[in-house]
């Protein structure tokens, strides 16, 4: 297919994550020619690069996977319901293994700008080793949370010993009995605190945001468990495709808290805290996100569930979350960090009010008030969610704009895959599409453009031109959304879901509120109404 075009080939993917090995299977069931590139010297994504210690998994297993193969959901076998970074990374090698995927893969390759050339319609993509591709087709698989944010504090360079993103984490570092330093208390070091703080000399975790927290609930996988999801995967798979936030869960439930008599609700929620993972949110009250007062109840329920695993009331007080509502930050699992502040050899800094971080220098981090030594600091500060990886390189448009230009102000899009005057190119997972559970966007994602892609090719088009009213409209129709939640209640949410972490860019819309579930909808009604949201056209006119 494509040959007309004389591309190298049909598809150039960058990422070969869940999205880069899901766009594979999709692509090539198309007949269409497929090469994925990524920078890291293996597969994986998220999964290669967040190798910090207790990195894992927040979605349960059975549906953080790919579902295009009855084959593979029917052969692996996980071990755990949140599986670590090394055991998702194997899963991701048996999918790439069993589906014979890897002669499309480029790994150690760095794409060093993607151009789109007008007179062709194809792109022209460079490697930062000099060599060069064109496709027709360019996709973004590189992740909507891949791009680590590097805090500007001034002195990081003088530090004598190790600094690095918790995204970068040294391979075979030694923090036995090391004196560690973590700046940030976010989901990442929410998983990291526990397992460190069991063999580092000390930890000291520099919060400047307390959050809230909800329990995971690890658990093994066990034979009776196994059986039961691998006879409904149909099932499991429908419920993530028909749920708000892409999971497996049983909701909505039929229950506003503001409906509900106050003992009856502290019953649900005592009920529903044990099993962990976000069902607390999905499977107690449908109203958690919507009614300001029911959120309200949700929070405190949370907090007192904190303050019975903390023993220092001072520390119960730092990490109470305050002023912003339950949910509008993305709240972390628990899998053992409040029980580490119990600790003698973990501490707690704040740095929001009582002592900001004033510098790093040769022996640790100095605040307004104190110098505490490290010999080791890590920096847990997050990522450039949804527009990052894109905005790292150069990908050049119409008439050479630069997609990081363009965003600069708006990170606009059509359903997170289409950009105007970015013909051909289509992102998995861009701006502006929902924060879900990520392979099932992913396959939803790559199935919407695969079927563009088939449609070009079947009816002869070469461009596909995203059109600048449907981006108005659907940013219009975002910001609309967005003013509805809780997320734009006050200025005060600094959450990374609005890009609020950067500190060089105006917060901005960067999700769709508007349910997973409903999104999915739409990326079907688009493409069975032929894809309204672009011009197709053929370069001989
Ligand atoms: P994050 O949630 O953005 O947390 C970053 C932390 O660093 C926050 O506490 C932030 O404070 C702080 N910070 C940022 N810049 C700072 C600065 N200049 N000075 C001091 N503190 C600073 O990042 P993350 O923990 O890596 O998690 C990001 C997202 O990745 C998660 O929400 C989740 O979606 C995903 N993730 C998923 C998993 C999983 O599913 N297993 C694991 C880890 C991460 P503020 O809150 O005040 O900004």
């Amino acid at each position: 297919m494509g040959a007309e075009s004389q591309a190298d080939y049909d598809v150039i993917a960058v990422g070969a994550g869940f999205a880069g090995l899901g766009l594979i299977h999709y692509a090539r069931e198309a007949g269409l020619s497929v090469r994925v590139f990524d920078k890291a010297s293996d597969i994986g994504g998220t999964w290669t690069w967040n190798r910090y210690p207790g990195a894992a998994s927040d979605s349960e297993c059975y549906y953080y996977c790919l579902t295009f193969s009855q084959e593979l959901l029917q052969e692996w076998q996980w071990s755990v319901r949140y599986p670590g970074w090394k055991e998702n990374l194997s899963y991701m090698h048996f999918v790439a293994d069993k589906c014979d995927m890897w002669p499309h893969i480029q790994l150690d390759t760095e794409i060093s700008s993607a151009d789109y050339q007008e007179d062709n319609g194809l792109w022209w993509i460079k490697t930062a080793a000099g060599e060069q591709f064109t496709c027709k087709y360019f996709v973004s698989a590189m992740g909507m949370i891949s791009e680590p944010v590097i805090p500007s504090i001034p002195g990081m360079d003088s530090f004598d010993g190790p600094i690095f993103h918790s995204a970068r984490w040294p391979e075979g570092l030694d923090y036995a009995g090391k004196k560690v330093g973590v700046i940030g208390s976010g989901a990442t070091t929410v998983q990291m605190l526990p397992v460190m703080a069991e063999t580092a000399g000390s930890v000291t975790v520099f919060q400047r945001t307390a959050n809230f927290i909800m329990p995971a609930v690890q658990q093994s996988m066990t034979p009776k468990w196994e059986a039961e999801i691998k006879a409904h995967y149909d099932e499991i798979i429908d419920k993530c495709r028909n749920h708000v936030f892409g999971m497996a869960f049983d909701s909505p439930v039929g229950r506003n808290l503001a409906d509900t008599p106050p003992e009856e609700v502290q019953q649900i929620f005592e009920e529903q805290w044990p099993r962990g993972s976000f069902r607390f949110v999905f499977e107690t009250f449908d109203d958690l996100l919507t009614n300001p007062e029911s959120n309200r109840i949700a929070g405190e329920f949370v907090i007192s569930k904190m303050k019975e695993k903390v023993k220092d009331p001072a520390v119960a007080e730092m990490l109470t979350p305050k002023g912003y509502p339950f949910f509008a930050k993305r709240p972390p699992l628990d899998h053992g960090y409040y029980e580490a502040f119990n600790r003698d050899n973990v501490r707690l800094v704040d740095i929001n009010e009582a002592e900001p971080i004033v510098e790093i220098d040769a022996t640790g981090i100095r605040t307004t008030q104190n110098h505490y030594d490290f010999d080791i600091i890590v920096l847990a500060t997050g990522f450039q969610a949804y527009t990052g990886a894109q905005e790292a390189l150069p990908i050049r448009g119409r008439a050479g704009r630069l997609l990081r230009d363009k965003w600069n102000e708006v990170s606009s899009s059509i359903m997170g895959v289409f950009v105007a005057d970015f013909p051909n190119l289509f992102m998995i997972t861009g701006p502006q599409a929902p924060f879900a559970n990520l392979p099932t966007s992913i396959e939803q994602n790559i199935m919407y453009i695969i079927d563009c892609i088939q449609k070009m090719e079947n009816e002869g088009h070469d461009i596909c031109d995203p059109l600048q009213q449907a981006e108005d409209e659907w940013v219009a129709h975002t910001a609309e959304i967005h003013a509805q939640t809780l997320m734009a209640q006050g200025d005060k949410v600094h959450s990374w879901m609005m890009g609020a972490n950067l500190e060089n860019r105006n917060p901005r819309v960067l999700i769709y509120f508007g349910g997973a579930n409903v999104y999915y909808d739409k990326l079907r009604e688009s493409a069975a109404d032929g894809f309204p949201e672009v011009e197709f056209a053929s370069l001989t006119g």
